[in-house]
């Protein structure tokens, strides 16, 4: 049995979004509690046939939202909270568009298919409860402080990325509520594996910092978040080039940290969440103490301001004046 009722003002199975869920998950897991596929509830109760098409947590519709305040008890701003859109001024603060936002990762959506392992989970956070959070789609998240253990970006057994709503398709007419940890495309259970994070290690206490960096909207850094992030995301991209130009700071990494990955040779915007993994925590690294490590570290590999402004990027101010002052 189905709960296709259009009069009732609330859904009749209405289920609340947990704490931080990412909107999709809350979408998919309406779906689940009315015991309808996915794509036939949005049909339904969106008019949208082409819903799960596009990245929803990126974009969606004025009008979904709208419907989504007439049958649930939220409220716009209540919804819109679950959206990425919620980051705006805090992690990024240009308008969110569907190709590339900085500290958003990239779904790569091609029709369904989905090219990029853009969204990542926790597998011991799945154990707790059943839903995805919006945290697993920021550039930024590598770990999991709460669970202590590495966050992931695929499944582990046949490397798939990890595509919930892929879930109930298949088997037009049957729902069969397939629960949303396991893998769409093996069945692999999510929650299995997992590696541990020590609590004095460095991805540890950088996690923390940009977690109250992202919390707080501000830093020790600047006082607005996005800009923190907008310096450690510009040094992780230049990090990796296949340019033979503009190869200082990529050779400064390797040299200076000793590191081994195809990923620094590629020229593409997106990474993999285990390049993210080596690089995000040196660059905080050396982030956190300017004058000590950061401007030796530019010196001794000759690294420039236009090294780091090199694609017309307009670089925050308190990165050009500790440029300026310290080096
Ligand atoms: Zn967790
Ligand atoms: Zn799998």
């Amino acid at each position: 049995m189905s709960f296709l009722i259009i009069n009732s003002k609330v859904l009749p199975g209405y289920i609340p979004p947990e704490k931080e869920e990412l909107l999709s998950s809350w979408i998919f897991r309406l779906s689940q509690s009315h015991k309808i596929k996915p794509f036939s509830f949005t049909k339904f109760y969106f008019k949208e046939t082409a819903f799960w098409n596009r990245d929803v947590d990126k974009f969606i519709y004025g009008t979904v939202i709208e419907q989504l305040t007439k049958i649930t008890p939220l409220s716009k701003n209540d919804i819109l909270n679950l959206h990425l859109i919620s980051y705006k001024d805090i992690v990024f603060n240009t308008p969110l568009v569907a190709s590339y936002t900085r500290g958003i990762t990239n779904l790569g959506i091609y029709h369904r298919k989905r090219k990029n392992n853009g969204l990542l989970a926790c597998p011991k956070c799945l154990r707790k409860k059943y839903y995805y959070k919006k945290s697993w789609r920021l550039l930024t998240s590598l770990i999991c402080t709460e669970c202590k253990c590495h966050l992931i970006d695929h499944c582990p057994n046949c490397k798939a990325p990890i595509i919930f709503q892929r879930l109930d398709i298949g088997d037009k007419s049957n729902h069969r509520n397939i629960p949303i940890y396991l893998c769409w495309l093996c069945n692999f259970d999510l929650r299995i594996e997992f590696e541990v994070v020590a609590e004095n290690s460095l991805i540890y206490d950088y996690q923390k910092y940009i977690n109250e960096c992202i919390t707080n909207g501000f830093c020790i850094h600047t006082q607005y978040s996005f800009l923190y992030i907008q310096v450690l995301l510009n040094i992780l991209g230049k990090s990796k080039t296949n340019s033979s130009k503009w190869i200082r700071i990529r050779n400064a990494f390797i040299s200076e940290f000793n590191l081994i990955d195809e990923e620094f040779f590629c020229k593409s915007l997106d990474t993999s969440i285990q390049f993210r993994r080596k690089i995000i925590p040196l660059i905080y690294f050396l982030l956190n103490d300017i004058p000590e490590r950061f401007v030796p570290f530019c010196k001794k590999y000759s690294l420039r301001y236009s090294d780091f402004a090199k694609d017309n990027e307009r670089l925050p101010f308190w990165f050009y004046k500790s440029f300026r002052e310290y080096y």
